[in-house]
């Protein structure tokens, strides 16, 4: 079948690096030896943590894959946040959690559950397929499902994800609390990065409608630390607005002590976030009390509201 290459969305985070990881062991151990586990971006601080932690390398870097090569996509499926030609590859399996928003013309494997983590599906999948998980497997799983459900703490959180975080800090022996604040606090480090960097960290192109919209989220153990920031953000935002042709850049500094979120929100459609949250911007700013969660807090009700 020639070789398989195994990736999570651009601005990778832990959840797309260890799921990529993670995805190409479990092929490997279900037969399928020809397997590439990629990445389509910068390794976060966050990310970094855990690879060092464990004291392993981090997946290819690759920018895209050629036309009619065989892939499988982990942590995401919207051609967007994917490859330029994902059109033009054979997409032979899917893993996710997030909405569906890929239309193929052949038939494939497509796993998709409403967890708080593709590492929560890929537990399951172990789990289904009677695999051993060891401690390292066991610790990437653990570490991406703490990053993506902010330690369980995020709406996003189910039943599935309490039953794998428990079961895998276990195995890897690890107390999920600790090492889950330490995992946490090293992906709020900012200080190795440029505001452009930071404005590109973990950003989704979503449109809300006809609402073209970019989503950034930066997580902060102290929002005012970030907010000193403002108008270098600021600037390079509406940059960004001019050069994407955008409606909307919001930009959520998640406080994940405290669950909340402070939005600054720039482009012609800001407005929109005042009528989503009943909040008014002042200054292009607002605190979205309890909002933590973009695929919950944030899609829906923006688009709702578009
Ligand atoms: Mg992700
Ligand atoms: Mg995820
Ligand atoms: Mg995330």
């Amino acid at each position: 079948m020639g070789k398989v290459y195994i990736f999570g969305h651009r601005n990778p985070d832990t959840d797309s690096i260890t799921s990529s990881l993670v995805m190409a062991d479990f092929e490997r151990k279900m037969g399928n030896e020809d397997v590439i586990s990629c990445r389509l971006g910068k390794i976060n601080k966050e990310t970094e943590y855990v690879l060092n932690y464990l004291g392993i390398e981090a997946p290819k870097l690759i920018e895209s894959v050629k036309d009619g090569e065989n892939v499988i996509l982990v942590d995401h499926n919207n051609p967007k946040e994917s490859i330029e030609n994902l059109d033009k590859v054979n997409i032979l399996k899917v893993v996710d959690h997030h909405k569906i928003a890929l239309e193929t013309a052949y038939p494939l494997y497509y796993r998709a559950e409403a967890v708080g983590c593709t590492e929560t599906i890929l537990y399951k999948l172990y789990k289904e397929n009677k695999l051993e998980i060891d401690k390292k497997i066991a610790t990437l799983m653990l570490s991406a499902i703490i990053s993506d459900t902010l330690l369980l703490k995020s709406p996003t959180t189910t039943e599935c994800d309490k039953i794998a975080v428990k079961e895998l800090s276990e195995i890897a022996n690890i107390d999920p609390d600790v090492y889950g604040l330490e995992l946490l606090k090293a992906g709020t480090d900012l200080t190795s990065f440029s505001i452009d960097e930071i404005l590109h960290l973990d950003a989704k192109k979503i449109d809300f409608k006809q609402v073209k919209s970019i989503v950034n989220q930066v997580n902060t153990a102290d929002i005012s630390e970030v907010m000193k920031l403002k108008l270098d953000l600021e600037t390079r935002m509406n940059e960004i607005i001019n050069e994407e042709n955008l409606d909307l850049y919001m930009l959520l500094i998640t406080d994940i002590v405290n669950s909340n979120s402070q939005v600054i929100a720039l482009g012609k459609s800001a407005k929109l976030v005042e009528k989503a949250y009943g909040v008014k911007l002042e200054n292009n700013t607002a605190l979205l009390k309890g909002v933590v969660s973009r695929k919950k807090q944030v899609v829906p009700i923006m688009t709702e509201n578009a």
